[in-house]
């Protein structure tokens, strides 16, 4: 409670959780996972409302942000994505896909 009163983001979940760690390590053999289209996000993309949420923009709606301060074209395994969708509700520009 005291870690996550002082830090954003299931900070608990992330790092010190054992629960969490060990669902993981399941996650990576997930058949289903979201990732970004690289391109767009790192060559067109000025706003990153999927990673830190804000008002509604474009296509985008308003949202928070990645609870786990993901970033979808920065996702190499699934251990750090819970598919929320959070990210894809809030991309002005509709990219992602599971
Ligand atoms: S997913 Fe959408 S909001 Fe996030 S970096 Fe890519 S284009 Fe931008
Ligand atoms: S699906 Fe949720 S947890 Fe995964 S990157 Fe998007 S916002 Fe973050």
């Amino acid at each position: 409670m005291i870690f996550s009163a002082l830090f954003e983001r299931r900070f608990w979940c992330r790092y010190l959780c054992p629960i969490g760690g060990m669902n993981g390590l399941f996650a990576k053999l997930s058949m289903t996972e979201l990732r970004a289209q690289q391109g767009i996000c790192s060559a067109e993309c000025t706003t990153y409302q999927c990673y830190k949420g804000g008002p509604q923009k474009g296509e985008g709606l308003e949202t928070t942000g990645c609870p786990l301060y993901s970033h979808p074209a920065q996702l190499e395994d699934n251990r750090d994505c819970v598919l929320c969708m959070t990210c894809l509700k809030a991309c002005p520009h509709r990219l992602g896909g599971v």
